[in-house]
């Protein structure tokens, strides 16, 4: 069989995704509310064409006539072999479940929106409910030798179990919870000039600006506005990005907006030799945010990356003009438990993962039911963080990921936190110390090694594989732990 049907199969798959995808961002971002049921219907249709062809007997054919091909290049064997997943993950699941599940998470995803809105909790309920049923039946199609949860977790982050998190976690948990112990005990840092009133309209100026300094390409790129920030688009020429703005403290956009360039830089500097095949996007949700964590925390809260555009803050928001960089830098980063994941502070960032993490796994053990969700949620919130959400939209009701369907992602946020630690100090050994790097404003460098190490080879490599070859150890907790310790001791002079 000729390669070329092969190459010409994948591009038509890679087409109806990107048309689907193209009608999420619109739904999420410009389409108007009544348009929601036409626009779930034609996502559906367009994902269940691509569903079908990735399950189909041609697949089949393509699989074993080419397995064994050695005259395969090395892309198209990479392609083949992620194809070949997603056959055998995907082979048992009927069609008509699989459109099912999609029409419905496209509408859950917009019933969130309204009971996050209003705060009520029960009016998504059943819409939850009916999501980890259709979970729990997809799983079981997919591979009944596996947990539920493991088998979902499969979708973000390949060949990572459970237990496995769980012990990293566990770690995670033993390096942070003194520091963030010693710190309550410190007095609060000021920052009262954060609250005031910020223009939308300055904001979007500034977060162009910023995105601009890190190196997201906004000729490949568009930022615009959704109720919870998002990167979707085809790498590596179209990658969008959103945000939402807060107008009574610039640090929630701004940080949303270097997470979320952070994805976007990712899939931007993908190779263009993976386009139009499924490697083209980012190897796993795990890599993906540690390369967004990454900007927005160890690069854009480090005191170098602003000494050399901070007057740029005080042209825009002239509330900053008579306050010293130093005000600024302990403003961005003061540790103390909060209600919002996507709001908080680096240390405290962990607990609100380890949190969803141990939620999620017990509704797919049995152990929680969705009714009693809620009252689980402000608990665990009392245990690991002292604070209880006074409504549920600053609770359970906070994130999107559940409503899509998304469970197994959380995870993904810690494990990037400490996978992230691990390339920078990768990076700071072979091109520069990060303070030489940022003062000097050589993004690019940065940009570069990062490209070159991870970005450019798209999903060819797992995280596991990306890892070892970049840092030559397994994954490891430390590095995260001794930045934390070394950043947060002199901050909080401990
Ligand atoms: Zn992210």
């Amino acid at each position: 069989m000729d390669d070329k049907i092969l190459r010409k199969y994948m591009s038509r798959m890679c087409d109806l995704n990107h048309a689907a995808e193209l009608m999420q961002w619109d739904l999420k971002t410009k389409a108007p509310k009544n348009a929601l049921d036409t626009h779930a219907a034609t996502i559906a249709t367009l994902s269940t064409e691509s569903f079908k062809m990735s399950v189909s007997d041609e697949m089949k054919g393509f699989i074993s006539a080419f397995e064994n091909d050695d005259k395969l290049d090395n892309i198209l064997k990479a392609s083949l072999k992620d194809l070949k997943r997603t056959y055998e993950r995907s082979k048992n699941i009927p069609e008509k479940l699989y459109k099912e599940y999609i029409t419905h998470t496209t509408k859950s995803e917009m019933v969130w929106e309204d009971a996050k809105r209003n705060n009520d909790f029960e009016s998504f309920r059943p819409y939850l409910e009916k999501t980890i049923a259709f979970n729990k039946e997809m799983a079981a199609y997919i591979d009944s030798s596996k947990s539920i949860y493991d088998v979902l977790l499969d979708n973000f982050e390949t060949g990572i179990p459970s237990d496995q998190i769980n012990s990293l976690f566990e770690e995670l948990k033993q390096g942070i919870a003194p520091l963030i112990e010693s710190i309550s005990h410190k007095e609060r840092m000021d920052d009262s000039k954060f609250y005031g009133h910020f223009e939308k309209r300055k904001q979007k100026e500034f977060a162009e600006y910023m995105l601009n300094v890190i190196g997201y390409d906004l000729k490949s790129g568009r930022l615009d506005e959704s109720e919870h920030p998002f990167t979707i688009g085809r790498a590596p020429y179209d990658v969008r990005i959103t945000t939402r703005y807060d107008e009574k403290d610039i640090r929630s956009s701004l940080f949303c907006v270097l997470h979320e360039g952070g994805h976007g830089i990712y899939e931007q500097n993908i190779s263009p030799a993976l386009i139009k095949t499924p490697l083209a996007v980012g190897t796993c949700m795990s890599i993906h945010e540690s390369q967004s964590r990454l900007y927005e925390n160890i690069l854009c809260k480090n005191i170098n990356f602003w000494e050399p555009i901070y007057d740029k803050v005080g042209e825009l928001f002239p509330q900053f003009k008579d306050i010293s960089l130093d005000t600024f830098y302990r403003g961005i980063n003061i540790v103390e438990p909060s209600l919002i994941r996507v709001d908080a502070d680096e240390l405290t960032y962990n607990m609100h993962i380890i949190l969803r993490f141990e939620l999620e796994k017990a509704l797919f053990t049995g152990d929680l039911q969705v009714k009693d969700l809620r009252e689980a949620w402000n608990e665990k919130m009392k245990e690991y963080l002292g604070i209880e959400p006074p409504t549920d939209a600053q609770g359970v009701l906070q994130d999107c990921h559940w409503a899509e369907g998304s469970f197994g992602y959380f995870p993904s946020y810690a494990l990037g936190n400490i996978y992230g630690a691990q390339f920078v100090t990768k990076m700071e050994a072979e091109v520069g110390t990060l303070e030489y790097l940022l003062k000097e404003q050589r993004l690019d460098i940065i940009k570069d090694w990062l490209k070159n190490n991870i970005h450019r080879f798209g999903k060819m490599k797992t995280s596991t594989q990306l890892i070892q070859d970049v840092c030559k150890t397994d994954i490891d907790v430390k590095p995260i732990i001794d930045y934390y310790k070394s950043k947060y001791s002199k901050l909080y002079s401990m």
